[in-house]
């Protein structure tokens, strides 16, 4: 079996521009453009072409982009205070705070300051325990767009045994929440799994997010599996997935590659969720995405 390559950037486009669509409705209907504040501090040259690249799609959707930039000398205080007026200023529907952030000043502490009907990444506890609960709220943007990119495959995923490698609080643990929400049987593995290539041969919906090139060895895939890869690891000038990719696509069903698959979903669940942040603030019905 030669797998279906799954198109992430395509998907994520036309993602984009349902969203774009959403947006426009919401200006003709309410007169309402969603914002989206970004908070960079320092200078992590990563962080500032991520910061520089959810800008342009932001605007690209019609979106308001705002970028408060703070030194890498800034202090807890300096950025607490600064996602406190964006909490209340009404004209920022999202807050995102880039990772990762100086030593200095505790992540976890800046995060939760944010505003939950305004944590577009998902990642406040607030968000995180609706998600746990199952109730309506902003669900995390990388495992949202992994789950979106198993649905053109596979509609109803209800029964399906799906194993999930790695649980890290950004991307394992609510990709398997999401999955169980679809009725998923689901499997956490993480460095501690015994026998973690059978569990993984165990799966129809097999989801690598570890950060280890190619550890999700080719015959780990049953036959016939979705395999969804999160992993973006730097080897030399390339970028390569957390599995074996080239032998995991004799096996599978459909999988995505690396860069090009869960990569560019994750920008375009962000947008998502502002526009749903924007909706939910004021009331609105969840406009259709
Ligand atoms: P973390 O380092 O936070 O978590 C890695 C997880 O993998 C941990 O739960 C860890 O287990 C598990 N793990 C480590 N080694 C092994 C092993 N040998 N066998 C089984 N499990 C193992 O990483 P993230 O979740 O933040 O990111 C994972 C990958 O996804 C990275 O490559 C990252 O770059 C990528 N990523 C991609 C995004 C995208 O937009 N596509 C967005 C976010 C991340 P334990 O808990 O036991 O230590």
């Amino acid at each position: 079996m030669t797998a279906e390559i799954i198109d992430g950037k395509a998907v994520a486009a036309g993602l984009r521009e349902k969203i774009a669509g959403a947006v426009a409705a919401l200006q003709e209907a309410n007169s309402l453009t969603p914002g989206l504040a970004v908070v960079l501090v320092g200078d992590d040259p990563a962080s500032h072409v991520y910061v520089r690249n959810k800008g342009i799609a932001t605007k690209k959707a019609g979106m308001r982009s705002i970028e408060h930039r703070l030194p890498a000398d800034a202090r807890e205080e300096d950025v607490v205070a600064l996602v406190r007026r964006l909490n209340a200023d009404d004209a920022v529907d999202g807050i995102l705070v880039q990772m990762p952030l100086p030593g200095q000043i505790d992540a976890h502490r800046v995060i939760n300051e944010i505003d939950p009907d305004k944590d577009v990444d998902g990642l406040t506890e607030t968000n995180a325990g609706r998600l746990l609960l199952g109730k309506k709220g902003l669900e995390p943007c990388t495992p949202q767009g992994s789950v979106i990119l198993i649905k053109p495959v596979e509609k109803k995923l209800s029964g399906l045994n799906a194993v999930v490698v790695g649980r890290s609080i950004l991307v394992g643990k609510p990709l398997s929440l999401l999955l169980l929400g679809e009725n998923c049987t689901v499997t956490m593995a993480h460095s501690r799994t015994k026998d973690l290539a059978d569990v993984c041969r165990s799966a129809d919906i097999l989801c690598a997010a570890v950060g280890k090139a190619e550890l999700v060895r080719g015959d780990w895939v049953r036959e016939g599996a979705i395999v969804i890869d999160v992993g973006i690891n730097r080897v030399g000038d390339r970028l390569i997935g957390d599995v074996e990719y080239a032998a995991a696509a004799q096996r599978a069903r459909a999988i995505t590659p690396v860069p090009g698959g869960v990569g560019p979903m994750t920008i375009a669940c962000l947008l998502k969720n502002t526009v749903l942040a924007a909706a939910r603030r004021r009331g609105l019905s969840d406009p259709e995405i």
